[in-house]
């Protein structure tokens, strides 16, 4: 290959310009994780490692590292950081320099970040819950157009243009509604609502099933009971009480979707509480 590139604003060398030629910045081959360090222990670390790999599998990515391997790394990578409070982003993507859409001479690569990690909406977001609008640009694709149980950059593409439109219309966030007009999930997170008493969610058709998401619902306060289904926009609209699940987001309470205004109730409440109570450090045995 020619060794010139053009980068930012000046002509330059390949090996200077090596982020250029990584396959999955042109085409999206690449599935990641979101992970929270909680008091320095990353929270269902197991489960995300199973779904990183899982999703590489899912693309056609074929990584090197076993579960084990994988899951040694990313300790030490906590331990070496010093945080105690982080969030932890692995990575499996496929590398260059070979750029056509086949390329199976490249290498599929591993990378991990860890980064001090605010919280996602603040406190402020956790006590007034936030805003989500449906009236954002893209649907959630059917599962038979797009590989939703991976979690991929491609599926972010999405998320993130609906987010940018849901946050310049002034609203934290976008809801997206599956293509048949079911309410799917927002652009990092899954969607519960309390109505007439009853906890709803989706089914994980078409959307990721996330693993807060299922810590949820395996964990649920006394008595209360959770029901998957095809749940309608206007049964969420005339739900009493809505919150929003995913490991940066936590278990946050929604205030307003559209001009539907919620009251951060006391169910809502409650599974905050014992969400918080799993993330506590002496409680993560309950991961395995
Ligand atoms: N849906 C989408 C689109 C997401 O990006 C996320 C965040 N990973 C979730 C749901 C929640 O997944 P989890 O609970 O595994 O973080």
């Amino acid at each position: 290959m020619c060794n010139i590139a053009f980068l930012d604003g000046d002509f330059t060398t390949l090996d200077q310009a090596d982020i250029l030629s990584v396959h999955a910045l042109h085409y999206a081959s690449a599935v990641f994780e979101g992970i929270r360090v909680y008091d320095g222990q990353a929270f269902m670390l197991t489960a995300h490692v199973e779904r990183l790999l899982q999703s590489a599998s899912i693309i056609g990515l074929k990584l090197d590292l076993t579960l084990e391997k994988c899951l040694a790394i990313l300790t030490e990578m906590i331990k070496r950081s010093g945080l105690r409070n982080a969030y932890l982003r692995p990575i499996v993507f496929q590398g260059g320099p070979d750029l056509g859409v086949h390329a199976p001479g490249n290498a599929t690569r591993f990378g991990a970040l860890i980064w001090d990690w605010p919280d996602v909406f603040g406190a402020k977001g956790a006590r007034d819950g936030i805003t989500l609008t449906t009236r954002v640009p893209f649907k959630r694709p059917p599962e038979a157009c797009f590989p939703s149980q991976a979690k991929s950059s491609a599926g972010y593409m999405i998320g993130g243009i609906n987010r940018r439109q849901a946050v310049q219309a002034g609203f934290d966030d976008a809801l997206m509604l599956t293509n048949s007009g079911h309410v799917a999930e927002a652009s990092g997170a899954n969607i519960f609502a309390i109505r007439k008493g009853e906890l709803l969610t989706p089914e994980p058709i078409g959307i990721l099933n996330g693993i807060t998401r299922q810590v949820v619902m395996a964990n649920l306060p006394d008595g209360m009971m959770c029901r998957e289904c095809a749940l309608e926009l206007s049964m969420l609209l005339d739900a009493e009480e809505v919150f929003l699940t995913g490991s940066a987001y936590e278990v946050i309470p929604v205030r307003q979707i559209d001009e539907a205004i919620y009251q951060i109730g006391p169910q809502t409440r409650r599974v905050m509480q014992v969400y918080r109570s799993l993330t506590s450090k002496s409680l993560q045995i309950l991961e395995k």
